[in-house]
């Protein structure tokens, strides 16, 4: 999916492309900032981000991942004047009625412990269908916001299925539980560069890159 959500429209409703050399990464999460600049190295010369910046850090109020990402961006454009990026991320499971969705960060609980999230998504599953019907799709939003109050909005998604117990060590979060369609190991037993080029967050990038960014002229 992508759209244009609010703010000046573009001309004839084509999307609003970046322009300039510095991009707002809106977070505080030194890897992503980090992970961000790497993919987007191409198109934008300097990522300060909402932590360089000093910049508060709105609460995730919304109740979608655009909605959420969106919140984030438009703060971070506003309060620098400068285009600011934002994302917003997690594992929606189709039984568990997209659950924990937006709050897949917060079911780790205030210690991060997915050994935790994990058992508690096993255990949901189990209890809505006996674990018949394990698929899930991990889902990437990424929201481009301009200081006027214009975004562009992606989402990404990397469809699969769920398996227990946890497989692998690489990763992060939800990675041992979750098996991509097409694929026969979990994303905590996949070389990171291999679920970099398969994931939900992968599929939001290139969707980003073809709206609003344009490689430098060679
Ligand atoms: P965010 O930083 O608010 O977007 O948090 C997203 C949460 O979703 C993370 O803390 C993880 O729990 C989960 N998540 C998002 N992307 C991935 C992924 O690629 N692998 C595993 N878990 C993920």
């Amino acid at each position: 999916m992508s759209a244009t959500i609010s703010g000046t429209p573009s001309p004839e409703g084509t999307p609003r492309r970046f322009q300039g050399d510095t991009l707002v990464i809106a977070s505080h999460n030194k890897g992503k900032v980090k992970e961000i600049a790497a993919l987007l190295g191409a198109y934008v010369r300097h990522f300060p981000s909402a932590g360089d910046l000093n910049l508060a850090e709105p609460e995730e109020t919304e109740q979608t991942f655009i909605g959420n990402a969106r919140l984030k961006a438009l703060a971070a454009a506003r309060a620098s004047g400068l285009p600011a990026l934002a994302d917003d991320s997690g594992l929606a499971v189709d039984a568990l009625d997209g659950a924990p969705g937006i709050y897949s960060a917060r079911w780790a609980g205030p210690e991060k412990d997915f050994a935790l999230a994990m058992e508690k998504v096993r255990r949901e599953l189990t209890l809505a269908t006996e674990r018949k019907d394990d698929r899930a799709r991990f889902v990437c939003a990424l929201v481009l916001a301009w200081p006027d109050g214009h975004v562009e909005a992606v989402e990404g998604y990397a469809h699969g299925h769920l398996v227990f117990p946890p497989r692998g060590t690489r990763g992060f979060g939800y990675d041992p539980i979750f098996i991509q369609d097409g694929h026969g190991i979990t994303y905590a037993e996949m070389e990171p560069e291999a679920k970099h080029a398969i994931s939900h967050r992968a599929d939001a990038f290139r969707q980003l890159v073809a709206r609003c960014f344009t490689p430098p002229e060679a």
